[in-house]
């Protein structure tokens, strides 16, 4: 079975000291609800990296991932940080691709797809961000779109390399804006690009690919997203930043974890 995430991007959030308090609050939450199948990831900013793995260092089922990575391995390139590098703090996740990052840093497919090769050739793996935006929505676009960002970039790759990687569809209109999307939106959406997986790779790499949501998910709408069959988690912004929040995120997921076993029982 496909494993379940709920990931928390920090993004530009908290000092050292907020840094270390919400690792170790979330670590405490993980140890005492824990669950077998859901891994909890945090992606705090990279001067944290090394605190907030410490934090939750032997806590079971936690692991740490950077936000963003360059695609070369080293050099003269200041203010950058390497695959290496997050490695070496003990992160296995990289968020790749985050509409933020495509749309302020002018992040385009064929940087990704560099970001991509050298993330999955040092086995670090990507949670790797698609989406569209309000425009390609409304004008009927939002399928092509999806699967023209994924045929440019992890379509590339094999079908072991895909297979470690983590999907997260985020629509650019629902993140940080309060709109997220319906889980009719979700659903059709998630289960088009297992679709996608299942003819580029086969039904081995499309049934254990985990695909989050993410886009304004919150603890008043995680049940209903994370019940939509093709949704393994959540990849959260605002709502990861305090614990209570993501506490409840996490909750929603492992009910739904527990519903899922008794069905199949
Ligand atoms: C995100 O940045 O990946 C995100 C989903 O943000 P928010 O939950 O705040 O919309």
């Amino acid at each position: 079975m496909r494993k379940k995430i709920v990931a928390g991007n920090w993004k530009m959030n908290k000092t050292y000291g907020e840094a270390l308090l919400l690792g170790t609050e979330v670590a405490d939450m993980v140890s005492r609800e824990h669950h077998p199948e859901l891994l909890t990831i945090l992606a705090p900013a990279f001067p944290f990296l090394t605190a907030v793995s410490r934090a939750t260092d032997g806590t079971d089922g936690i692991s740490i991932a950077a936000q963003n990575c360059h695609h070369e391995i080293s050099g003269a390139f200041t203010g950058e940080v390497s695959v290496p590098m997050i490695i070496s703090c003990s992160a296995h996740y990289v968020i790749i691709g985050h509409s933020e990052r495509r749309q302020y840093f002018n992040e385009t497919d064929e940087l990704l797809l560099a970001k991509l090769k050298t993330a999955i050739g040092h086995g670090l793996r990507p949670i790797f961000c698609i989406g569209e935006t309000k425009a390609q929505r409304e004008s009927g676009k939002h399928f092509e779109t999806i699967q023209s960002q994924l045929e440019k970039t992890l379509f590339h790759f094999s079908a072991a390399q895909v297979a470690m990687t983590v999907i997260a569809y985020e629509p650019v209109w629902a993140i940080g804006t309060g709109l997220n999307a319906t889980p009719e939106q979700v659903q059709e959406m998630h289960a088009f690009i297992r679709g996608l997986l299942l003819k580029k790779y086969g039904i081995a790499v499309a049934e254990n690919v985990s695909i989050l949501y993410g886009g304004s998910c919150n603890a008043s709408n995680a049940a209903t997203i994370f019940g939509c069959p093709d949704v393994d988690g959540g990849l959260i912004g605002g709502a990861s930043l305090k614990t209570e929040d993501f506490a409840a995120i996490r909750k929603a997921m492992i009910a739904q974890l527990k519903t899922q076993s008794i069905t199949q029982e």
